[in-house]
């Protein structure tokens, strides 16, 4: 008995959050950990522009330190990143292969955070992410976004997730639980959104942003998104959807600062000593890259009024969470590459692939539909393909691949087989390329665009986009501000030793004092 006794002291001392016993805070841990995800920000883009902040980006240099962080695989896109920087698993580990994949048994293709009715859920995520190490302690995980699937999947199964209702024009909260996220009502938050009606005003460029870019306002490219055309002004209400215009606006990532400082109050974030979580992913920054660029005049406006926001977010955690007590990475979910039409490159659709790949299975099986789905970086063949007899569709496999690689835009073709599996033992971008693949889940072949190549659609053309196994979309800016840190003269430029990203999520649950 006295021998029981003296082993639950001795696990209730050493208890991380979620286990019985009182919870230990962590020696100089703080009451608040920042998870700011600026979605779609590549290393390149922030080193370009990164003289002319002088308010928020330089305070976070000045007070954090600048690492380069690389993404593992080559799914570098926005559900696989948000759940890697929440789970610290790529994906071959998380299960979350794209922003949206096939299904084969269901035969359809669902959102990453969509069950198999329709329903949102994170039950695709095969691992625990940083609201599930903190579920059951004292200590709160909360998610905010424009995107849901955003603001749920660092969370993991669990915490709360307030995205945005583009319908209603309103940030609605989900308790998230076993990985459903269900409505829940949150008092301040009704106060706060009949106090906050949006406001949506033209976006015209700020007078210092000028000149910056030094590319033309309607370079060849540049695409416009959410209904808004190439050049300055966007004014939302000549969109189709002026409530989804602010996807594409920095009013998008203003309301999300706006709604984190009142979360703070609301939820009583950092009101103890038990170190809580705020995951913010600022979506807007996404969208704009995605219509315009990331050399364009609206990139760069955007991102001087992020710098200007971010000043005054850091000022508000000082005074709601006091200064020195909130510890903070700021990063982002994946790159994007330079605009294709200036490095040589150009745009590859996944309808192009498919038919591609079915073309070239006719020429060897004759007619049929052979292809499923090629959802990058996905190729699945139909059921038809499987009642083929095997060196048919042996040489098939073969006609498909060579096609393919024929593909000026496209760099590597294979088979998932091959490249999946034992990913620790695989080096370089054969690493990269085995945590890209879920075995189960995962396509029959797979194929990855060429340099400069960016993976585009017909109903919704880019500017730029990302997904590659590229250093532009891999390497991102990982600003770390930890516990206990001092001031020192702002950087200037990155350390040199690169950081694997699925470091990202262990760093944030040490200092909220559990673990993964
Ligand atoms: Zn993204």
């Amino acid at each position: 008995m006295k021998y029981a006794l003296l082993l639950a002291a001795l696990v209730a001392c050493s208890a991380p959050h979620g286990t019985a016993g009182h919870p230990e805070v962590p020696e100089g841990a703080p009451r608040l950990v920042v998870l700011l995800v600026i979605d779609q920000w590549p290393e390149w883009s922030f080193e370009a522009k990164r003289s002319a902040f002088h308010g928020g980006f330089e305070r976070l240099l000045a007070e954090g330190e600048w690492r380069v962080g690389e993404h593992p695989s080559a799914a570098t896109l926005t559900a696989p990143g948000h759940a890697l920087l929440g789970t610290g698993a790529a994906t071959a580990t998380s299960g979350i292969l794209a922003n949206e994949w096939w299904h084969r048994d269901l035969h359809s293709v669902l959102m990453a955070v969509e069950a198999d009715d329709g329903s949102e859920s994170t039950k695709w995520l095969r691992v625990r992410g940083l609201g599930d190490a903190l579920a059951g302690s004292p200590a709160k995980a909360v998610g905010l976004s424009l995107k849901a699937r955003a603001a749920l999947l660092p969370l993991g199964h669990a915490g709360l997730a307030i995205y945005y209702d583009g319908g209603a024009a309103r940030f609605v909260a989900h308790q998230l639980a076993n990985g459903v996220p269900s409505p829940a009502a949150r008092p301040w938050l009704e106060t706060y959104t009949a106090g906050h009606p949006l406001q949506l005003a033209p976006w015209t460029m700020l007078p210092e942003t000028g000149g910056l870019s030094g590319v033309p306002d309607d370079r060849a490219g540049e695409t416009g998104e959410k209904g808004f055309g190439a050049t300055f002004p966007h004014d939302p209400q000549t969109t189709k959807h002026p409530n989804d215009a602010v996807f594409a606006m920095p009013l998008g990532n203003d309301i999300l600062f706006d709604l984190a400082e009142a979360t703070i109050d609301g939820e009583q974030l950092g009101a103890d000593h038990m170190p809580d979580l705020l995951v913010i992913s600022l979506s807007a920054h996404d969208y704009v890259g995605h219509g315009w660029g990331h050399e364009s005049e609206e990139q760069w406006d955007m991102e001087l009024r992020l710098d200007q926001r971010i000043a005054v977010f850091l000022d508000a955690l000082d005074k709601k969470v006091g200064a020195g007590k909130w510890a903070m990475i700021v990063t982002s979910d994946h790159g994007a590459s330079p605009l294709p039409e200036t490095i040589h490159g150009g745009r590859l659709t996944p309808d192009q692939v498919a038919a591609g790949a079915n073309a070239a299975a006719s020429a060897v099986l004759g007619p049929g539909q052979w292809i499923d789905n090629a959802h990058y970086p996905n190729i699945y063949f139909s059921a038809a393909f499987f009642t083929q007899p095997p060196n048919e569709r042996k040489s098939a496999i073969q006609r498909v691949e060579s096609a393919l690689r024929s593909f000026p835009s496209i760099e590597k073709v294979g088979a998932v087989a091959d490249a999946a599996g034992h990913c620790e033992t695989r080096h370089g971008d054969d690493r990269a390329l085995c945590l890209t693949f879920d075995p189960e889940r995962s396509g029959d072949l797979y194929y990855l665009p060429a340099r400069g190549y960016i993976m585009d659609t017909e109903d919704e053309p880019a500017a730029t986009a990302h997904g590659s196994i590229h250093d532009y979309d891999r390497q991102v800016p990982l600003l770390i501000l930890p516990p206990g840190r001092t001031k020192h003269a702002p950087a200037t430029q990155p350390v040199p030793e690169m950081i694997d990203m699925r470091e990202v999520a262990p760093m944030l649950a040490k200092w909220l004092g559990t673990k993964l």
